[in-house]
């Protein structure tokens, strides 16, 4: 196939239908064509390079061009790429994962059943709190709590438990059974849901009214990202997740962590609930585990939970499956990644490198684009508004933070920008030096967006 530039944009757009679809803001944003990484730098097509700030989709923990990641890929395939872990059946990666991973999470979750990716993961254990709560006799125990402006997908269910309608729209019918209460964001909380409480307090609270509201009986769990990602890296205060876990435990609703992007040291410990000194009862993950090699997660549950679906009788099964869990390849893969991170002390590194993050992102709160900054460990947003005041966001939304990222790109950066947030997560192996460049590109970007702004008002 010819590799030219043209040719290929010609067929991505005459074949390609890319998640998040449209046409025109594809051709608007590039095509960006990447065809090359290494570390936390990018190379275009054209040989343009870019420092990558959110490390792939949050996921390229261990960088990129990882030889080693690549041969124990080859070494598995070549010895068994694959074959089905159904009942009855496992294999030697799969199994040695299971255990790595027992011995990483939270003491109560020792048991895991594997997916291909972060959606599949959620989907799975709401599905699970189900079918855990059909076992126990809660027949109707079946209704999930999420937050506004999670992010847990877009799958059926999973896309039901995001909290932001934008994924819902066009989609319809909805599942039912999903009730979205306010998130912790502690620079848009609404004032009048205070009350003279704190935002953890008062955003907790929310979700003890929605149990009582539903009736406990009715209600199979809360699921909530550590620290939300995708909707714009919400940052919870730390008595917010203690007094939701005490919350479910005093109305007997399972609380499921998302851990997608939180797990494996993102956050400045090794699962983002843990940082808030929480465990939860249903534990998922995807992106960290292969640091985006190859697509794998899952779902972690606790004793109780594993236990219910070890002790059904036969002919009695937990009836959830995919071709594709437990994948061996996958399985290698994960196993050298969760090596790498331990052996050159990535985990480490992290909190370093976040320490330096989070530094970076306060030296541009005066900025006037800039109305709050945010972040914990090695994750951080940027919340850019047109009035520092009002906390105005741009108009319409979003146009703010699209606009830096676009001059960022011209820069040699690429950001991610969700709603007038710019969000970083950037490789674990990050340099100081690509720390410096990705910094002063966006602090240049911000400037050229605030004088934009400024000429246009100035043309009004
Ligand atoms: N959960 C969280 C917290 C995420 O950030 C994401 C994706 O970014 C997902 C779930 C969905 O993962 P996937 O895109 O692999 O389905």
């Amino acid at each position: 196939m010819d590799h030219a530039p043209t040719t290929l944009i010609e067929n991505d757009l005459a074949h390609l239908i890319h998640p998040q679809h449209n046409r025109q803001m594809h051709l608007d944003y590039g095509p960006l064509i990447i065809v090359e990484g290494h570390g936390a730098t990018l190379t275009d097509i054209n040989g343009k390079r870019y420092v990558d700030a959110l490390a792939g989709l949050w996921n390229v923990y261990v960088g990129y061009g990882r030889e080693e990641l690549a041969e124990a890929a080859a070494a598995q395939m070549k010895q068994l790429a694959y074959f089905s872990a159904y009942v009855g059946i496992s294999n030697i990666p799969v199994i040695e994962l299971a255990a790595k991973l027992a011995e990483m999470a939270p003491t109560n979750l020792n048991a895991v059943y594997f997916t291909t990716a972060g959606a599949e993961s959620n989907e799975s254990a709401i599905k699970t709190a189900r079918f855990y709560w059909k076992q126990k006799g809660y027949a109707d125990k079946t209704r999930i709590i999420s937050r506004q402006f999670a992010y847990h997908g877009v799958t059926s269910l999973a896309g039901q438990a995001t909290g932001m309608p934008a994924f819902w729209k066009g989609f319809e019918p909805h599942p039912p059974g999903f009730i979205h209460v306010v998130a912790p964001y502690p620079y848009r909380f609404p004032e009048n849901l205070l009350h003279g409480r704190g935002v953890g307090e008062a955003a907790a609270d929310a979700i003890e009214q929605a149990i009582v509201a539903e009736g406990p009986d009715q209600v199979a769990a809360v699921i909530g990202e550590p620290i939300m990602g995708a909707g714009g890296v919400i940052v919870p205060p730390d008595d917010y997740w203690p007094r939701v876990r005490a919350i479910c435990d005093k109305y007997d609703v399972l609380l499921i962590a998302d851990e997608v992007i939180c797990g494996f040291g993102r956050t400045g410990s090794m699962w983002g609930l843990e940082g808030y000194g929480v465990q939860p009862d249903l534990m998922t993950f995807a992106k960290g585990v292969t640091s985006g090699y190859v697509p794998l997660g899952g779902v972690m549950m606790n004793d109780e939970i594993a236990g219910v679906i070890n002790g059904l009788p036969k002919p009695s099964q937990w009836m959830h499956a995919a071709t594709y869990s437990g994948h061996p390849t996958a399985c290698a893969v994960a196993l050298k990644n969760l090596e790498i991170l331990e052996r050159d002390g990535l985990y480490e590194r992290a909190k370093v490198m976040g320490t330096k993050l989070q530094a970076n992102v306060q030296a541009l709160a005066d900025h006037p684009l800039v109305g709050d900054v945010r972040g914990k460990g090695f994750i951080a947003g940027v919340e850019l508004v047109s009035e520092k005041s009002t906390k105005a966001p741009g108009s319409p939304e979003g146009k703010l933070a699209a606009r830096v990222r676009d001059v960022a790109q011209g820069k040699g950066v690429i950001i991610r920008a969700v709603r007038d947030i710019l969000c970083f997560a950037p490789p674990f192996v990050t340099t100081d030096e690509e720390m410096e460049q990705l910094f002063s590109v966006v602090k240049e970007s911000l400037d050229v967006v605030a004088e934009e702004v400024l000429a246009t008002a100035q043309q009004k």
